[in-house]
């Protein structure tokens, strides 16, 4: 299954392509600037046409056309993924296939509290359309303003709220998909209970583009919360991180939805880059929690009586709790603006490995230590949903040097930061991708950490599904 096999789209199957979507509906590459980029900025796109369904036929009969040409197709919704999945980064022979114009909320089924989505939907603005019915949609995450729902569905996207609502498969009910053969799969109907063989919506969830195109999906609406308590605490140490939600959870329950946990350096980043968001602790703080709680009337009283139970057992050092909506916002900048802050630090490795929340401590401890005796003077930013065990380890030249200085003056450097920080996730039971999916950046990562009977099992999916290997050639599974 190599790119190599792929036949080199012919003028026919683009006239074609063209015939099905109309003049409005394709887009030449140097036309497209946005398809092509990637939001870490290491990739850049390829490919030979840049096509604009706007509906699920046309869809389907540009996955028709292309599986008998055997020609490569690579889905795009938002182009966030920071895993070059939506990126065909060696090739020309692929036709990149943008659900941008299929950007409609289709319904609003408030009995059972369901929002029928297109792929292109933009996740905020399904935060939208679910907050005109005083209902709200969980997935929430930094890139929320441009990343799409089939984006989101297709790596299985995780986010700030998976503590207390679970990822994006926790949240689809029904599915539509074009398969590879452009048969349409339509499985919208928003049933909690459906055992009917296997659950093909769960195959596609995740699948990042490799076993076909999502075009719609039957997502579910929770009701908002009258009351939402925001605290940001600075703490000593992750391990106190867990023993904080543990006394919380005494107090509140499953009301946290958001823990998110920031580093002492990673609170300096942000706050150098965006001179406008303070760092409302005392210099040398070393770790800080963003905590959110949502719940009826008086859960914030309740947040308050649990933190202050918290600074009696010494497991806080300072705490700060939002009185009005914009200070809740000024804090979230601080997290929301972290990956941005890395990025304009020179990170050369973003990480995103999971391992059990009993884990982490040790896990982030020694990462730490792996990542020193490669090079001990770089800078290492852990921070991420420490609710979900999801740490993200960004790693930054040391002060005062850019990351190409870095990087040439150590080759290899960047992918044994990678591999180390994916040997210690695999070694305390964890995952090297939590939420962002394999792409095209991890795929021999994958190999070597999956284990024989997954990746072959993977393999043997994708070649039962996609015989001519026409979706998302090169991602996944190489
Ligand atoms: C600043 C920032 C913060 C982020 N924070 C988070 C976070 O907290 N949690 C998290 O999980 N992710 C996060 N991400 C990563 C990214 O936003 C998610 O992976 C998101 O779900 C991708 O959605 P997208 O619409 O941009 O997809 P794209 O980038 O367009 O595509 C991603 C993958 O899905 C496939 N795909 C796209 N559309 C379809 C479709 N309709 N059918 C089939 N396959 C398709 C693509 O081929 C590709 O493999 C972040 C990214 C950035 C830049």
């Amino acid at each position: 299954m190599s790119h190599s096999q792929f036949n080199p789209p012919g003028p026919q199957l683009l006239k074609d392509i063209k015939d099905v979507v109309g003049d409005a509906g394709w887009k030449n590459l140097e036309d497209a600037p946005r398809h092509l980029d990637d939001p870490r900025g290491r990739f850049m796109g390829r490919g030979c046409l840049v096509v604009l369904p706007d509906s699920t036929e046309q869809v389907a009969a540009i996955v028709r056309l292309c599986d008998t040409a055997r020609v490569g197709v690579v889905p795009y919704s938002g182009g966030t993924g920071v895993v070059a999945g939506q990126l065909s980064i060696d090739t020309d022979n692929a036709i990149i296939m943008s659900l941008e114009r299929m950007n409609k909320v289709r319904q609003v089924l408030l009995d059972d509290n369901v929002i029928v989505a297109e792929a292109g939907c933009i996740l905020e603005n399904v935060h939208a359309a679910a907050q005109q019915h005083g209902m709200m949609f969980p997935l929430s995450m930094a890139s929320k303003g441009s990343c799409c729902i089939g984006g989101n569905l297709a790596t299985n996207a995780g986010g700030i709220q998976v503590l207390r609502y679970g990822n994006m498969r926790d949240l689809c009910l029904g599915i539509e998909a074009v398969l590879p053969n452009g048969a349409i799969l339509s499985e919208l109907s928003p049933l909690h209970k459906n055992n009917t063989g296997y659950d093909l919506r769960h195959l596609l969830i995740g699948s990042e583009g490799t076993l076909g195109v999502i075009t719609a999906a039957s997502l579910m609406l929770r009701p908002v919360d009258p009351e939402t308590a925001t605290a940001f605490l600075a703490i000593r140490s992750p391990a106190h991180a867990l023993k904080i939600y543990n006394e919380i959870k005494g107090h509140l329950g499953d009301a946290v939805s958001a823990l998110e946990l920031m580093s002492g350096l990673g609170l300096e980043l942000v706050a150098s880059a965006f001179p406008a968001l303070r760092n409302p602790f005392e210099p040398g703080c070393e770790w800080a929690l963003l905590l959110e709680a949502t719940g009826p009337l008086g859960i914030g009283d309740r947040l308050q009586s649990a933190l202050a139970g918290c600074l009696d057992k010494e497991l806080l050092v300072d705490a700060i709790v939002a009185h009005s909506q914009s200070q809740r916002n000024s804090l979230w900048d601080l997290r929301e603006n972290t990956p941005e802050a890395n990025r304009m630090a020179g990170a050369f490795c973003n990480s995103d490995t999971s391992v059990p929340i009993s884990r982490v401590d040790a896990f982030i401890s020694d990462t730490a230590k792996a990542i020193c005796e490669i090079h001990p003077d770089v800078r290492i930013n852990s921070y991420g949903h420490i609710g979900d065990g999801n740490i993200h380890h960004n790693v930054m030249p040391p002060a005062g040097m850019t990351k190409a200085e870095l990087v040439a003056s150590n080759p290899g450097i960047v992918d044994a930061v990678r591999m180390a920080i994916n040997e210690v996730s695999h070694r305390h039971g964890g995952s090297i991708s939590a939420e962002h999916g394999i792409g095209r950046l991890k795929t021999r990562d994958l190999e070597t950490f999956a284990g024989k009977a997954r990746y072959d099992t993977i393999r043997r999916i994708k070649l039962a599904l996609d015989p001519n290997n026409i979706m998302n050639p090169g991602a996944l599974i190489d």
